[in-house]
């Protein structure tokens, strides 16, 4: 074991993962990066197949982002934003708000606020407490703010964000330090009660059959509140697809129509685009996996026209305008971490008062607004919004599209979800019966070792495999993602698992 694997052994502890299982191998070690490929302690290469946690967008070692990191490092790396203004914070607030608001709305932007902090999970946490407490001005000191988020949702790890999440495996532990939120069914065509077509006739696997049942069950629940006598506070939402639950998009027209529905309720609408932020949800025309938009079922709404075709929120693609946009991962380009909740002028102004009336937004972090997270955002930002960077996702999207197709075959992958560049495939028994692996049997995982083993990094939500390349990544190196993904779910599953299972 190298010296450096040892060390982590010996002091290491990593997120999300079982540390017994982790002390029993030796550790990849990373210590370089270029482009997509990541290079470990022995000199092996490896293909980066999730973005470093969804996070590096362009690959490493941009030129541009290195040499706007470098730059800045001449003038100053930190400096506080309580009690001080910095140069690149101001100007990357600016560009935020121009890119998160549609055109026409230049001149008067309806997201004009920034709030910096440090992660997706801190971001929630701002829009939160933001809403919390706007919520408690507006509607006076007897208000009981409550809020409405998805099942499956997963915004973060802080006390707030667990609360406004419904993942039992993760959050069942804090139940009794969380805040009550309320969930509410969300999107999961491939296992909907609702959707009737039959799982066993092959066409089945992408197709859809229901009355929008998934919509309902949300104007259900904002009404039932509101007949308790307070509306929902806020509605919290990934948009277009949930990350964490195991990458599950949602159909076209179920965005707009649930925020619609919310804000019609009363309650005010946080985005969580921490993960979707930022080109990964592709352009709006190839949003959808294989054959999804043809098979699903007239909506009973109408469709709402993509503010942009490359827009570079999720939000974006079916014109949400939500009072909070959280962004995180992808800002800085995966370089360092910084995140931004962007909001209105009229939550802003809810705290606006004479010093001793105490309505100052009590929050705030060290690394606030932090200079060098702040250079490198405006490079990224830069970058994404360049002609040959919207080709290349494009393309990226497309040739990913394309090499998905092969895994149909395999009598284990009974779902391929991708939207933009974002793919999660999801490992079942028998596509025939969607049944699913036990939770112990680690189909993921194996499947995700084998992968490494081959050359191909990334990490399962359970049984999802995720497929989220960085955008620098070549046509042939996703073909080689893809087929090292075929080879180890067919390797993986002809081996009987070494543990028993749970
Ligand atoms: N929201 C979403 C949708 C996420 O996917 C994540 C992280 N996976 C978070 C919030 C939390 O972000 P972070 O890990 O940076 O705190």
């Amino acid at each position: 074991m190298s010296s450096l694997a040892k060390l982590d052994h010996a002091h290491v502890w990593h997120p999300f993962t079982q540390m017994r299982d982790w002390l029993k191998r030796e550790p990849i070690v990373i210590t370089s990066g270029k482009g997509a490929v990541l290079c470990d302690v022995k000199g092996r290469e490896y293909l980066d197949g999730n973005s470093s946690i969804w996070t590096n967008i362009h690959g490493n070692q941009h030129p541009k982002i290195n040499a706007a990191i470098r730059r800045q490092l001449q003038k100053i790396a930190h400096s506080s934003a309580l009690g001080l203004a910095n140069e690149p914070a101001g100007m990357l607030a600016q560009k935020l708000v121009v890119a998160a608001n549609p055109k026409s709305e230049v001149r008067d932007p309806r997201l004009k606020k920034v709030f910096y902090s440090d992660d997706g999970s801190t971001a929630l946490e701002v829009a939160l407490k933001l809403a919390y407490e706007f919520t408690r001005r507006t509607r006076g000191p007897k208000s009981k703010p409550r809020f409405l988020s998805l099942a499956g949702a997963y915004h973060g790890d802080t006390i707030g964000a667990v609360s406004l999440g419904h993942i039992d495996l993760f959050h069942r532990a804090y139940s009794k330090l969380l805040f009550k939120t309320d969930r509410v069914m969300a999107p999961y065509c491939y296992r909907c009660p609702f959707n009737r077509a039959k799982p066993e006739r092959a066409d089945a696997r992408d197709s859809r059959k229901c009355n929008w049942e998934c919509v309902g069950k949300v104007e259900q629940s904002l009404a039932k509140q509101k007949k308790r006598g307070e509306p929902y506070a806020a509605f919290a939402f990934e948009p277009l697809l949930q990350g964490a639950a195991g990458m599950i998009p949602q159909p076209a027209g179920w965005l707009r129509r649930t925020t619609d529905l919310a804000r019609a309720h009363g309650a005010l609408l946080i985005a969580d685009d921490v993960m979707t932020g930022f080109g990964r949800t592709g352009s709006a025309e190839e949003k959808w996996g294989k054959g999804e938009r043809e098979n699903l079922p007239p909506a009973p709404f109408p469709s709402f026209p993509s503010a942009s075709p490359q827009a570079l929120f999720a939000c974006q693609h079916e014109s949400v305008q939500p009072d909070f946009l959280c962004l995180a991962k992808g800002l800085t380009g995966g370089y360092l971490p910084m995140a931004a909740t962007l909001t209105t002028q009229r939550m802003f102004d809810a705290f606006l008062a004479e010093y001793e009336e105490f309505k100052t937004f009590f929050h705030g972090h060290s690394y606030t607004g932090n200079q060098l997270g702040a250079a490198a955002a405006l490079a990224s930002l830069a970058l994404l919004q360049g002609r040959a960077s919207i080709r290349a996702r494009t393309k990226l999207q497309h040739a990913l599209r394309d090499d998905l197709q092969s895994l149909w075959a395999l009598p284990n992958v009974g779902d391929i979800r991708q939207v933009g560049l974002v793919a999660g495939i999801e490992l079942v028994r028998d596509w025939r019966t969607r049944k699913p692996f036990a939770l112990g049997e680690r189909a993921g995982i194996r499947v995700c070792e084998a992968m490494a083993k081959r050359g191909v990094l990334t990490r399962p939500i359970g049984n999802v495999l995720v497929l989220m390349p960085p955008y620098c990544t070549t046509a042939a190196q996703v073909r080689t993602m893809v087929q090292i993904m075929a080879d180890s779910i067919d390797e993986t599953f002809r081996t009987p698992p070494s543990s028993t299972p749970a």
